[in-house]
């Protein structure tokens, strides 16, 4: 399997630490609104790398934060006059309930920075006693030029960021050692969170958790460390610097990152008007059709979003669930007994060879672009050579292969079953929640939006029970 490496800008043969096991970090969202299309980009394609991974048997610990304090997040708070914990708090439940409708699955472990600034404090004090770090009026910056190979990742080398960096260096930070120094804690200000520290109370600088919660979660070396290219520098760049100055050894093997994505070929933005939340695009399309457009183009490709090309994936997905609805009718007609024909090996060797191209575009760091293809190909195939005169034994090859190979991509082949439990269920917690409160004229509401979806409701001991009318 290849793999792009930034760190060495070529693709590269993966090799695991350890033989059959994936150790991968992938940089998380700052909660402090709903996210947005971009933030939805490598959710979508990292969890499809994982993916992949787990169908070639690898197991996966799949480590993504929540960064739950940050300027931003204090603003909004001050803004609405709440806790930022209050604000952390609504948008990771509000960022999970988007994954799961993008078919995006739980990390193995979702580290939040707040609950670890013990780690960070430790992390901190440890570049302190090496030298690369120093303390001044409660501030810790991280010495740059203390650290051999700052830059190795961004490609950007010394000189030529602190030509940049100068005339940038005034009020406020002249009390750094060197331009380039970047904050590891930083001093407290009236009604910010704070925790305690040996440097007064405070809060860690954005890139020392990441460093913190690899190392927990998965080791001092990680296999894959990825995220958004627009994270490369500074971000991934002070990870590498802070771990690597920490540990003594290397940080991550293979580092991915994700190109940007543009909206009508402009880049995204509030002020031009074109800034779309995932919940946004949920109002126009099933954030399945979401799913399957993003990973039509490779990830390392810039991805331009409009109405018009996600209309254009949407058909492209129909044409296949349609032929997986065909095949499933057939299966409910045919013989079970029935056993492959001799006339249709050449059809299973079709389908194999299918199989073997889609694993293929996978294995060239991951391009889901080609995998898709040969899912085309596929269905073609199906359509054409798969019938209800067809043996029991192909018409499931068929339909088992097209199935495993959309799931492996984190697309559900089942049309509307799915979706309408999910929706039917998110209704009754809300109806649940209402009574609750005791709002029951929101509860009836409920009740008659989902009868007229065809589904009535039953309230029994065990909860409540719902079917189709
Ligand atoms: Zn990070």
């Amino acid at each position: 399997m290849k793999i792009y490496n930034t760190l060495n800008n070529r693709k590269e043969e993966f090799v695991p630490i350890n033989e059959g096991k994936v150790g991968m970090y992938v940089c998380g969202p700052t909660v402090y609104n709903l996210i947005h299309i971009g933030n939805a980009r490598p959710m979508i394609v990292f969890d499809t790398v994982r993916r992949y991974f787990e169908y070639k048997g690898y197991e996966v610990n799949y480590v993504s934060n929540f960064t739950d304090v940050d300027d931003k997040i204090i603003k909004a708070a001050n803004e609405e006059g709440v806790d930022a914990s209050e604000i952390s708090e609504r948008y990771i439940k509000e960022c999970k309930q988007d994954m799961e409708h993008m078919n995006v699955r739980p990390a193995t472990t979702h580290p939040k920075a707040t609950e670890e600034i013990d780690g960070m404090i430790d992390l901190i004090q440890t570049l302190i006693d090496k030298g690369f770090a120093y303390e001044v009026n409660g501030t810790v910056y991280y010495r740059v030029k203390a650290f051999q190979g700052y830059g190795k990742l961004s490609g950007k080398n010394i000189e030529d960021m602190e030509a940049g960096h100068r005339d940038l260096l005034v009020d406020g930070e002249s009390e750094k050692e060197d331009g380039l120094d970047f904050v590891l804690w930083k001093p407290k200000k009236e009604g910010e969170p704070f925790w305690k520290s040996p440097w007064g109370d405070g809060r860690p600088g954005w890139h020392t958790e990441c460093s913190v919660m690899s190392r927990k979660y998965i080791g001092e070396t990680l296999d894959i460390h990825a995220g958004g290219e627009d994270l490369i520098f500074p971000h991934h760049e002070n990870e590498i610097a802070q771990s690597e100055a920490a540990n003594g050894v290397k940080f991550a093997n293979y580092w991915m990152h994700n190109a940007f994505l543009n909206i009508d070929n402009r880049k995204m933005s509030k002020s031009l008007g074109n800034f779309f939340t995932v919940r946004d695009i949920e109002k126009k399309f099933p954030l399945q059709i979401l799913r399957f457009f993003m990973l039509s183009v490779h990830y390392r490709s810039p991805l331009n979003f409009s109405d018009t090309l996600v209309q254009s994936a949407a058909n492209g997905l129909d044409r296949i669930l349609t032929a997986v609805e065909r095949l499933d009718e057939i299966l409910g007609k045919v013989d079970k007994n029935t056993e492959l024909k001799a006339e249709e090996e050449q059809v299973v060797k079709d389908i194999d060879s299918f199989v073997a191209k889609y694993e293929e575009a996978m294995e060239d760091d991951f391009n889901t672009a080609d995998a898709i293809a040969a899912i085309f190909e596929l269905v073609k195939l199906a359509n054409v050579s798969v019938n209800e005169s067809s043996s029991y034994a192909l018409v499931k090859k068929a339909y088992d292969t097209i199935v495993k190979l959309l799931d492996v991509l984190g697309i559900n082949a089942k049309r509307e079953e799915e979706s309408l439990d999910s929706k039917v269920q998110e209704l009754i917690d809300q109806r649940q929640e209402a009574r609750k409160n005791k709002d029951f004229a929101k509860a009836d509401e409920i009740r008659d939006q989902l009868l007229a979806m065809g589904i009535e409701l039953k309230d029994t001991r065990e909860g409540v029970k719902w079917k189709r009318i």
